[in-house]
């Protein structure tokens, strides 16, 4: 464990009376003061800490372990050591991260149902032994490289309605189950237990009660093989920020009842989870520059037609920006269709000012490189910045360098009240 009185990472305290919008508005008038007026982000570490407490308050018996391909940022994953989460890590590098930090190799799943295998090697090699499979090609390879892993079942789920799908990729049929199990026990295999990813971005809460049903269906054909199983992983999934159309806290009343029900406390079961967006997707802010503007007039103009709707409602003016971080950058899961995204202004507009509808266009030559196909703003200026909140999750991580745009930069802060906080939990540790 860290110690705590020598922080792994330097950070500014957002000091009393100064909150984060207001730090967010310095970055941008210290940006505004240099000619490259590059997209950057802030992130509110205090905002991970939150998710945490809530967290612990909403599924005490559910330990979580973080999913590191999320957002693979140091100081989150620091920050997420240090609060004592475990962490769901799917390839050697991210093994590598996570290890560097001194986390027990105990606090670590390998949740990747297919692996390479000399990655395989790595995670034996350095203590690494709970990783989930779903495939007898696994398992052959799993008995070969690693003589200590405690495995984990992937299961597929009903992901139908989550934004976006695993189940077409990973997880075991049910009816394949029984077949694996036994596979396992003839390659002299330990099985401990069962998981399952509902999608991300879940938006049907139920999805949950069924997947549990399903993984306490496996249990019941493993105790019948005598696999002695008792760590159930529910996945990952949840809202990462309070207007997603799903609330965490009506997803928490599913998960409670299904577990109560299917896994109650004196099962002997522990519960795992794999939450990635939930932790990070607030706490990160992007702020674009403006860096071309085009202003179409009238139907004759040569634009999209998809804009013809917006420019009879706005007698004909329609805008497109083009901005300093795009599809190829933080939006590349927009491409993927995981989220819409929209912008905020940083100055308020006046009650009167009037809104034009608009396109917002990244920087590179790609035409499919568009972040938003309409929205209404004012009449914004090439130099002007545009805020993107809750864009911690799938964004830094996932963003290449495409035509040689470079990646924003990243600001962390934190509260002093909240980095105190951080330090008591961070010494008490979490219960096993
Ligand atoms: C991506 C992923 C997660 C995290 O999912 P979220 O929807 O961001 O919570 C968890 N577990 C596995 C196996 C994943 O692939």
């Amino acid at each position: 464990m860290n110690n705590a009185s020598s922080p792994a990472f330097e950070f500014p305290f957002l000091e009393e009376c100064f909150s984060f919008r207001d730090t967010v508005g310095q970055k941008i008038i210290e940006s505004s003061r240099t000619d490259d007026r590059d997209a950057f982000y802030v992130c509110d570490l205090g905002d991970v800490l939150k998710k945490h407490l809530r967290w612990m308050s909403a599924l005490p018996q559910v330990s979580p372990f973080y999913a590191v391909k999320c957002n693979d940022s140091r100081a989150v994953v620091t920050t997420l050591a240090s609060l004592g989460t475990g962490f769901d890590c799917a390839s050697k590098t991210e093994l590598e991260l996570v290890l560097s930090l001194g986390v027990d190799p105990s606090r670590i799943i390998y949740a990747n149902p297919c692996k390479q295998i000399s990655h395989i090697k790595y995670a034996s090699a350095h203590g690494v032994q709970m990783m989930t499979f779903d495939s007898e090609e696994e398992l052959i390879k799993v008995a070969r490289c690693h003589d200590k892993a405690r495995l984990v079942l992937r299961i597929a789920t009903d992901d139908s309605k989550a934004v976006c799908r695993l189940s077409v990729k990973f997880g075991s049929p049910l009816k394949a189950c029984r077949g694996l199990l036994e596979r396992a026990k003839e390659l002299g295999l330990n099985v401990i237990g069962v998981s399952f990813h509902v999608g991300s971005g879940c938006t049907d809460p139920k999805a949950y009660m069924q997947a549990i049903a399903d993984a306490h269906c496996v249990f019941k054909i493993g105790d019948e093989l005598g696999c002695n199983m008792d760590l159930l992983d529910i996945g990952g999934g949840f809202p990462g920020s309070d207007d997603a159309e799903t609330k965490f806290d009506e997803m928490m009343d599913v998960i409670n009842s299904a577990v109560h029900k299917y896994f109650p406390a004196d099962s002997g079961v522990k519960i795992i989870a794999e939450p990635g967006r939930f932790y990070v997707a607030s706490a990160f802010t992007l702020v674009v520059n403006i860096i071309a503007k085009k202003v179409i007039m009238g139907k004759d103009s040569s634009s999209d037609e998809e804009d013809e709707g917006a420019k009879e409602k706005n007698n004909g003016r329609t805008m497109m920006y083009y901005v300093n971080d795009g599809l190829y950058g933080s939006f590349f899961c927009s491409a993927l269709e995981c989220s819409t995204y929209l912008p905020t202004l940083y100055k308020k507009p006046k009650p009167d000012e009037i809104m034009y509808p608009c396109s917002i266009w990244g920087p590179t030559c790609d035409g499919l490189d568009r972040i938003v196909e309409q929205c209404y703003l004012p009449d914004m200026q090439v130099g002007d910045w545009l805020v993107f909140e809750n864009m911690g999750a799938y964004t830094v991580a996932a963003s290449s360098t495409f035509n040689g745009f470079k990646r924003p930069d990243l600001h962390y802060v934190i509260s002093r009240p909240a980095w105190q906080h951080m330090q008591q939990i961070g010494l008490q540790g979490m219960p096993a």
